[in-house]
């Protein structure tokens, strides 16, 4: 019989995410082990519930949300994202906003509707690996430029203009970053909108964590400083509002939409073959947008994200050998280990280690298109006394390898 094999476009496609170690947390879980996985920024999973006005909005809405909708979404839903980026300083309309099912599948229909085979787009070093499948599976070519430890994880601007050539089409920047944390200064998202506007490129900003700061950090919206070329903006439900089963974002498109309206009629007509997004959630985007703060209280002090980040940062710090920068936004840590002293010379293999020994799941560096194999991500949704029990297990496990 004909043997059947994937296509040839996922060649180059991985989400390690969901991937190899995941597959083996879930070999063990069946065997009997309690797993406890911290590979993926579920708030809902970890007790970080949808507030009770966006439930109440989704449910008054399911008597007229039965039939498809415009294919871009509902207007009073689209209104309520052009509202909110007015707000933020950025001149769009209902017409510029198009609501997804998740952020996902703009990422998706925004790269198929861009790249040629061979064109390059510009991708962080750590990513979230989403972008780079979208770009591969579109036929592009990720090309990675160098997010700085040392500064911050604030994005290598040098790295960025040398890796530009001329069949760079796009420039991704994901701010608040997952998986390192950082909330970008001011003068490296000016240098980028400049390095846009030099080369004539897209810039896609992928705003998912734009509310989850801490401390003193301030979010400033790519789209809000990247006035010559079009920015691409993507936002949702899922990380602000807890509601990531609810499949529900928006993209915006701001800035030079002229030189660039045949691509903006090409995700038009992505939008119109996938019919519509899932309409009962984009009721509650007025609701969300215009009066939901709820994501203040959790992260301001004694709030439970910044407590399980503060925690989370204190005892990676606590363990010789670890370090790692302090987020400043969003869900996640990404440490650095002393992979000499640790005798690491595969990340995968590292925590694949940890889930058999210690029955915890991370995500490699490498999963995240990270250079060395020197990092691995936590994601700090779980309550405070399950993050001391994980750190503590780590920490055992990393002073087993060096005989201590
Ligand atoms: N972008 C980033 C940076 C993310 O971290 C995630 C999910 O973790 C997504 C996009 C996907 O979001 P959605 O649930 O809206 O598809």
């Amino acid at each position: 019989m004909r043997v059947i094999p994937a296509s040839a476009k996922l060649d180059n496609v991985s989400y390690d995410i969901r991937g190899p170690v995941l597959k083996e947390a879930k070999r063990l879980e069946a065997a009997g082990q309690t797993i406890l996985k911290l590979n993926i920024g579920n708030p809902a999973a970890f007790g970080f519930y949808t507030p009770d006005t966006i439930i109440n909005a989704v449910i008054g809405s399911l008597r007229d949300a039965e039939g498809y909708c415009d294919s871009k979404g509902l207007l009073l839903a689209r209104e309520a994202v052009a509202r909110d980026m007015r707000k933020k300083g950025v001149e769009i309309g209902a017409e510029d906003v198009y609501i997804g099912n998740g952020v996902s599948e703009l990422i998706m229909m925004s790269m198929s509707a861009l790249l040629d085979n061979g064109d390059e787009a510009l991708i962080p070093a750590p990513d979230y690996p989403l972008w780079s499948a979208a770009v591969s599976l579109a036929g592009g070519t990720p090309v990675y430029y160098r997010c700085d430890e040392a500064r911050g994880w604030n994005p290598d601007i040098a790295d960025i203009e040398a890796k530009i050539t001329p069949r760079t089409k796009a420039l991704i920047v994901i701010n608040p970053n997952n998986p390192t944390g950082a909330v970008y200064d001011r003068q490296y998202l000016e240098a980028i909108a400049g390095l846009a506007a030099k080369h004539g490129l897209i810039i896609y900003a992928d705003e998912i964590y734009d509310r989850i700061l801490y401390d003193d950090a301030v979010h400033i919206p790519m789209a809000a400083v990247n006035r010559e070329t079009l920015t691409v903006t993507f936002n949702g439900f899922s990380k602000t509002y807890r509601a990531a089963g609810f499949r529900t974002a928006w993209l915006t498109l701001s800035g030079d939409r002229e030189r660039t309206a045949g691509y903006i009629a090409g995700i038009d007509e992505l939008a119109n073959m996938r019919m519509c997004a899932n309409v009962p959630p984009q009721f509650a985007i007025p609701a969300a947008l215009d009066e939901d703060r709820s994501i203040d209280t959790l992260t301001a002090p004694g709030g439970r994200l910044r407590e399980q980040r503060d925690l989370t940062v204190r005892l990676l710090r606590n363990i010789p050998g670890v370090s790692v920068v302090e987020p400043r936004g969003a869900l996640y840590c990404f440490p650095r280990i002393d992979t000499g002293r640790f005798g690491v010379t595969d990340d995968e293999q590292f925590v694949m280690e940890l889930l058999r020994s210690e029955q915890i799941l991370f995500i490699h560096g490498r999963g995240f298109h990270w250079f060395e194999p020197d990092h691995f991500r936590i994601v700090f949704l779980p309550d405070v006394s399950v993050l001391e029990g994980a750190l503590s297990r780590l920490d055992r496990f990393l002073r087993r390898k060096t005989g201590a």
